[in-house]
């Protein structure tokens, strides 16, 4: 393992979190670990900053320290450095295992891949995590936003997503057309003239273990349920697969820990065993009315990559929206905090904008590290700050009376309420 970095801030102390178990990706957490921190672009350098101290504060609160290590993409890495990306960042990121980023801008202009998207891809952070739950005092659309609990695990490395796509009117595509029709007799479905076409991937591998980490987090975190969502009902070989696989893994992998909703039915009359998850499906269309109708019923779900973006960003609306909606993504052993929010370069640099995606992002890293206590004081602070109406501009223009504080100053008002729950 290499430690000699170049165009990384290594910290004087603290040590290296480190694989327990190759084969369950089981993490050794010591009391003070190193974690690598992009802060990112635009608002990066405004939530960033706040992130991390409402983390400290909660480390400390629980006896225990953070080292950060200061690592660049973006914007600072071009400024720094003059490359989007450096081979430290992402080899800092590789071997501490546990990381967390801000936003990062998509350069515009041909050539430029999302920064985002490389960083999950060659980390193989494969399941993209979106809490969504709802803060109390936080202004929602819905009539009942606290029924609202769930986890989507969206597949981050397949389905039409992959890149796997030619442009109408190029040789490429004409040959994908040819190919089709003329080897496998796919007649009269292609119209004629210019048409772009795309693939969709979907593996047994990258199901399984995109379902078997939502099973595991399940399990781990005490939920009741994991709802595979699809549209199998159309797309046989591909969704419909996806929902085959789930249920073979849940059978052959989890014995009696995880039963099917038909098992419930049938065996149980309906009161689920202690200590055991319901593996259920749904048909995409479907989970979009229910998790507005029947929020309740549904707490982890695991579905493919193009479901989980439409999915979780309708029910983040739900809790409040994107100033507040968490995010990380999870790989074997592995875990790279991010809030779902972008750059919103306008308003970069103005200590105005809402912290509170990164810092509960910030939440779900301190779960992962397995440190409960403190992920719990975390949002146990952000919610009594939100609550008592201390809130930053976005919350303020919702909600009657409140105080409007700036980022930095509704961070510091979280590090106090840490201080006194805690
Ligand atoms: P955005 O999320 O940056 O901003 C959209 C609007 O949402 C903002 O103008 C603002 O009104 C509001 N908003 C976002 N975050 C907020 C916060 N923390 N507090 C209060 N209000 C907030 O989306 P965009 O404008 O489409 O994207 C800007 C850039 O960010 C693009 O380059 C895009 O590629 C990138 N992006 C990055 C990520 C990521 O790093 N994971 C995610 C999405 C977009």
């Amino acid at each position: 393992m290499s430690m000699s970095y170049e165009k990384v801030e290594v910290p004087a102390e603290g040590e290296q979190i480190t694989l327990a178990d190759e084969e369950t990706g089981e993490l050794n957490v010591p009391e003070n670990p190193i974690i690598p921190i992009i802060y990112g672009d635009g608002i990066g350098t405004d939530v960033g900053p706040a992130t991390q101290k409402v983390l400290d504060a909660a480390a400390e609160a629980t006896g225990r320290s953070i080292a950060w290590m200061r690592v660049y993409a973006g914007e600072s890495a071009r400024e720094k450095y003059d490359e989007n990306l450096p081979e430290d960042t992402v080899t800092a990121i590789r071997e501490h295992r546990v990381a967390i980023k801000g936003p990062l801008t998509t350069p515009v202009g041909a050539g430029f891949r999302s920064l985002n998207v490389a960083l999950r891809q060659t980390l193989d952070m494969y399941a993209n995590v979106r809490p969504t739950y709802h803060i109390n005092g936080v202004p929602s659309p819905v009539k009942s936003p606290e029924k609202m609990d769930m986890v989507t695990f969206r597949e981050n490395t397949e389905d039409v997503y992959a890149g796997i796509e030619w442009e109408a009117g190029t040789d490429e595509v004409e040959q994908v057309r040819s190919f089709l029709e003329d080897e496998m007799e796919v007649a009269d479905v292609i119209h004629d003239g210019p048409v772009g076409i795309g693939i969709k991937p979907i593996s047994e591998f990258g199901s399984k273990r995109l379902i078997r980490e939502a099973i595991d987090y399940a399990i781990a975190q005490e939920r009741d349920s994991v709802t595979l969502v699809h549209k199998g009902n159309i797309m046989k070989f591909t969704e419909g697969a996806f929902r085959d696989w789930g249920y073979e893994l849940a059978e052959e992998e989890y014995g009696d820990e995880v039963i099917t909703e038909d098992d419930l039915w049938e065996e149980y009359d309906g009161e689920q065993p202690e200590g055991t998850v319901v593996v259920k499906d749904r048909i995409a269309d479907n989970m979009l009315q229910q998790i507005l109708t029947r929020t309740d019923e549904y707490d982890v779900v695991a579905t493919m990559n193009l479901n989980g973006d439409y999915m979780s960003d309708a029910a983040g609306a739900q809790i409040g929206g994107l100033g507040i909606a968490p995010g990380a993504n999870f790989g074997h052993g592995r875990c790279l905090a991010e809030p779902v929010h972008g750059s919103a370069p306008k308003y970069a640099g103005e200590d105005k904008v809402n912290p509170t995606a990164m810092i509960l992002s910030g939440r779900e890293m301190l779960d992962y590290l397995g440190w409960k206590d403190a992920a719990d004081l975390v949002r146990d602070a952000v919610e009594e700050t939100i609550s008592s109406g201390t809130v930053t501009y976005d919350l303020h223009r919702q909600i009657e009376g409140g105080t409007k504080v700036a980022t930095s100053e509704f961070a510091d008002a979280i590090v106090e309420n840490i201080e006194k729950l805690s």
